[in-house]
């Protein structure tokens, strides 16, 4: 189809005023627009909601598009299989369609003669279970999270920056919303947003709900930021103001960090629901942050959320403002490449955990206790003796949802958690190299620095990243990232700590983020000790390839309901690996395995084992440094 409509008279004056994210890469290409999007949620808490799209069309072939490739995610995880309904009308009729037969997120359409404007009605199904992205369950009772990606379809050949969106949403009666889609304006139970690209609208999604509170955290300053709540009770939405506090510190850590802020407004959309999908996914103005209902309100389920924001909000500079060339995908449909997750997701898990301790959300210790877990993590992971880091952010597409039995084997998304350590070396190599002069926040400054303001996006490739860090302090660093991300078992994690004056060490005494961890996600980590991941049921989740418990013969999806005679339970499996300790004799574990009840010799007698940093005095204390709150 051509590319003129007589809609597009009036789109390029819109277009200068609402498109500051396609502005950076759509060079000529002729606008499309606008595509009226109409949802309706108020049928939200029974898992359903209805999309009524409007667009101009000329006589001829169409294809439409329902967005695949979904920013932040990584993934071709456009939920389609959620669509029911669907149906086009133009002048009057019904127009049949059919679904491409290798490409299923295309549909074909023939738009007869004179019609000119297309009308797309179709449902989509929230019935999807509590796991997962931003695909999974989303809608409760009490709220709901908008994400427009699930409710458009659109014409093939044009960038989201260039495609007009008029977007509008129906709540619930007495429901209220958060998002940072500019120029909300509330007629009754509808809003209406200004007219934005698609890309803007896929950026932007609308937290509604029944419970819903809004915190200022710069009132009265520029620009906005804010927290949106949603919850399922009103019990839950009560902050303290402790942790306030930390979130206002926040903003002004990542301003420290950054020196610019590359958006107009920022809105947290956070979820409290034991209902919902748990995670978080970055956009440019906001994140979409889901945890479970009690995070504000129990200590343990704070401490198990504490970096969540941050990392979300760090993703505004790291992953949009600044994204690997090769994650662009300007049309959603475009396959992203993942080879520079590392940097997208491994700095963004870095500076996370440092703006999470600048901020006070945790203190200094836990932060510590956090890096001791993961690196134990990694310590007792056999998958990274056969596939490198590298290949964790290559195969991100399908490791995302792998199974967690075996995953100590198979390896996962390690570009998170081992690449954070990579970023830790990084900066205690530039601390050392300058005499601690310059560190990461010089590099933050120069690649992730630049005006405030509106959105914008600036592309890198691998090399960009290394000239910038030769901006900060010259040295070898192409090797210094290939060697640690192509090369099996190298020693980052180890290295790192050290590198910034601490030790991993273990000893008998509980780790303070592990515990919590395992209370509230009912497991217990013995992955150090005897190598087994069990649910606090006896339900083995995984077993260390090769550790104690594998070479007795235990696999994943067993269960362990006896230890050494007695019920199991998790303190009769600790004490039977304390008793065991300095002895010749193994333990005993009567072991369910499917149909079959059998009985295992676990032969380990080096006692229970937790990770924890001790001070290394022969070496400067960079990471204190680093967990060191940089504001006044
Ligand atoms: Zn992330």
């Amino acid at each position: 189809m051509t590319r003129k409509t007589h809609a597009g008279v009036i789109l390029t004056a819109l277009l200068v005023f609402t498109m500051p994210l396609g502005g950076a890469r759509t060079g000529a290409q002729t606008p499309f627009g606008p595509i009226r999007v109409e949802v309706d949620e108020t049928r939200a808490p029974q898992k359903i909601l209805h999309t009524h799209l409007q667009m101009p069309v000329e006589p001829g072939p169409l294809i439409l598009y329902y967005p695949e490739w979904i920013p932040g995610e990584h993934m071709p995880d456009g939920p389609i299989i959620n669509m029911a309904g669907l149906k086009f009308v133009g002048g009057g009729k019904m127009i049949p369609w059919r679904r491409d037969l290798t490409d299923m997120f295309a549909f074909h359409l023939d738009i007869p003669q004179n019609v000119t404007s297309l009308a797309v009605d179709f449902d989509f199904l929230l019935a999807a279970p509590a796991s997962g992205y931003s695909a999974g369950a989303s809608a409760t009772a009490f709220l709901n999270l908008v994400s427009w990606n699930q409710l458009v379809l659109y014409p093939k050949g044009y960038d989201a920056g260039n495609i007009l969106c008029l977007p509008s949403l129906r709540l619930p009666s007495g429901w209220v919303f958060g998002t940072a889609l500019p120029g909300a304006k509330q007629n009754g139970e509808t809003i209406e947003f200004s007219p934005a690209s698609l890309e803007t609208l896929v950026d932007s999604p609308v937290l509604t709900g029944h419970y819903f509170r809004t915190i200022e955290l710069t009132p009265g300053q520029t620009p906005l930021h804010e927290i949106d709540i949603a919850a399922d009770s009103a019990a839950a939405l009560a902050m303290t103001p402790e942790t306030e506090a930390h979130f206002r510190q926040l903003i002004a850590e990542a301003g420290a960090l950054f020196g610019s802020r590359h958006y107009r407004d920022y809105h947290f959309l956070l979820t409290l629901s034991d209902s919902t999908a748990h995670f978080g996914l970055e956009h440019h103005e906001s994140s979409d942050d889901r945890t479970r209902e009690r995070s504000l309100i129990d200590e343990s389920g704070r401490l198990v959320f504490a970096g969540l924001l941050p990392h979300e909000y760090v993703h505004s500079w790291n992953g949009k403002y600044r994204r690997p060339a090769d994650l662009l995908s300007p049309d959603y449909h475009q396959p992203m490449k993942d080879d520079l997750l590392w940097v997208y997701e491994g700095l963004t898990e870095y500076l996370g955990e440092v703006l999470t301790a600048r901020s006070g959300l945790w203190n200094r210790h836990q932060s510590q206790e956090h890096l001791a877990d993961v690196a134990a993590r990694l310590d007792a992971e056999p998958g990274r003796t056969w596939r490198p880091l590298q290949d964790t952010a290559d195969a991100a597409v399908f490791l995302y949802d792998a199974d967690r039995a075996w995953s100590n084997w198979r390896r996962g998304t390690d570009f998170y958690e081992e690449a954070m350590f990579l970023w830790l070396d990084v900066d205690a190599t530039i601390r050392r190299l300058t005499h601690d002069e310059k560190s990461m926040v010089d590099f933050c400054r120069l690649f992730y620095g630049g005006t405030s303001g509106e959105p914008d996006l600036k592309p890198y490739a691998f090399d960009d990243v290394v000239n910038g860090l030769n901006r900060i302090v010259g040295y070898d660093w192409a090797s210094f990232l290939r060697s640690r991300l192509d090369s099996v078992s190298p020693n980052t994690p180890d290295e790192s700590i050290e590198n910034s004056g601490w030790k991993l060490i273990y000893n008998d005494q509980a780790n303070e983020i592990q515990d919590v961890r395992g209370e509230i996600g009912r497991r217990l980590n013995l992955r150090s000790s005897v190598g087994l991941d069990l649910g606090d049921d006896g339900t083995v989740d995984d077993v260390i390839y090769d550790g104690p418990s594998f070479r007795a013969g235990m696999g994943p999806g067993m269960k362990i309901t006896a230890v050494n005679g007695k019920q199991f339970s998790a303190e009769v499996i600790k004490e039977a690996i304390e008793a065991a300790k300095g002895t010749a004799a193994p333990m005993q574990l009567i072991v369910a395995n499917g149909p079959a009840v059998e009985t295992y010799a676990v032969d380990y007698h080096g006692g229970l084992r937790y990770p924890h940093l001790v001070r290394d005095e022969n070496r400067p204390d960079f990471l204190s440094e680093i967990l060191h709150s940089q504001t006044p």
